[in-house]
């Protein structure tokens, strides 16, 4: 079995549970899950459902079950799903809206992940039985493809608005909606405010092991609760995994901001080095997206001779490479991770 890399910046998902995280995992008290008699999970799902200024929670084994289980709890087969044409569900979910929930997909170009409303109404169906029904609108916050980027409140809200004007449902895909949060100040509960839906993983940047918290009304989650049985995501003594939901939101929020600080760092010192396309400016959160095609190498041999200096950086095609920073590397690790790609493409 391989060891994982040193320095890991291949995704904030490379976290491992910290000493103090398996202890409040070790300790949790446990119920029957799927009879909503486990209390750690009752409390994971209060605590998301009030950041969220949302009525009820589910607790869910991943992110992309959130995903899924809103889709169909949204929609019914021949819907539509608008979103952008980077997100995760079109292309990391396995093609999951199609197999599970029969719909179609919309997507629209934008900037960094984004859209408009403008877009949006342009988008929308009519109502003619020629037509597939426009049935949800999706977004991710921060966007993921999209380099880590932050919706301003404002705009969310606006499409949010057209979307429900014309008889749609709002989703938001929060994989990482925590880092937009400690990013920009803005309130969770100021994001969500206008979507139907919203979700938070536990396993990306929070640190936790397992895990996603969908949020909405009552009568969403009621339904929602049945597509989690049939999805067989309804789970037995889950306060074990839900109490690392629990330890991470009280303790791995704020410091999202010393992974911000590091991907900045990073990204200024990967812009020093000659071959490298990045722009330091645009960088939001935690993500690092950067071009290598100027340093006569592709992303893969880039990625495969790092490995070589025990720091993983996924390319992410032939010429990009993404970087992600996480609460297990430090200042230190991402000085060291630009220091060795600076050795790797031999260059200035
Ligand atoms: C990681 C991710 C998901 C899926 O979450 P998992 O917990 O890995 O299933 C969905 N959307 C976005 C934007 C993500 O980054």
């Amino acid at each position: 079995m391989s060891e994982r890399p040193r320095i890991d910046l291949y995704s904030d998902t490379q976290t491992r549970p910290s000493r103090a995280m398996r202890e409040a995992m070790a300790n949790a008290e446990v119920g029957d899950e799927q009879r909503n008699e486990d209390p750690t999970v009752r409390e994971l799902c209060s605590m998301v459902a009030e950041l969220l200024g949302k009525d009820a929670a589910l607790f869910l084994p991943s992110g992309t079950m959130c995903n899924e289980i809103a889709y169909r709890t949204h929609t019914q087969p021949g819907d539509e799903i608008i979103l952008h044409e980077t997100s995760h569900a079109l292309h990391f979910e396995g093609g999951a809206p199609a197999a599970l929930s029969g719909v179609m997909l919309r997507t629209l170009p934008g900037d960094r992940g984004m859209f408009t409303a403008d877009q949006v109404r342009g988008a929308v169906r009519g109502n003619g039985p020629h037509f597939q029904r426009s049935r949800l609108v999706s977004v991710e916050n921060t966007t993921n493809l999209g380099g880590g980027a932050v919706w301003r409140v404002d705009d969310l809200d606006e499409i949010a608005d057209v979307a429900h004007e014309r008889g749609l449902s709002t989703h938001m895909d929060g994989a990482r909606l925590m880092n937009a949060v400690v990013a920009s100040g803005v309130p969770a509960a100021a994001f969500a405010r206008g979507w139907d839906s919203v979700w938070i993983d536990m396993s990306k940047g929070l640190g936790a092991p397992v895990g996603g918290v969908l949020a909405g009304s009552h009568e969403f989650i009621a339904r929602a609760l049945r597509h989690k049985h049939q999805f067989g995501g309804a789970m037995r003594q889950a306060g074990i995994i839900a109490a690392a939901g629990v330890y991470a939101l009280k303790h791995n929020v704020e410091r999202l901001a010393e992974d911000h600080d590091n991907a900045k760092r990073f990204a200024r010192l990967v812009a020093q080095i000659d071959g490298i396309g990045i722009d330091p400016d645009a960088i939001e959160t935690n993500m690092i997206y950067f071009d290598v095609a100027g340093t006569g190498l592709t992303a893969p041999q880039v990625s495969q001779r790092l490995l070589e200096h025990d720091v993983r950086i996924g390319p992410f095609d032939e010429r990009l490479m993404r970087a992600v920073t996480h609460l297990d590397v430090d200042a230190a690790g991402v000085e060291e991770a630009a220091q060795a790609l600076r050795a790797v493409v031999g260059r200035g």
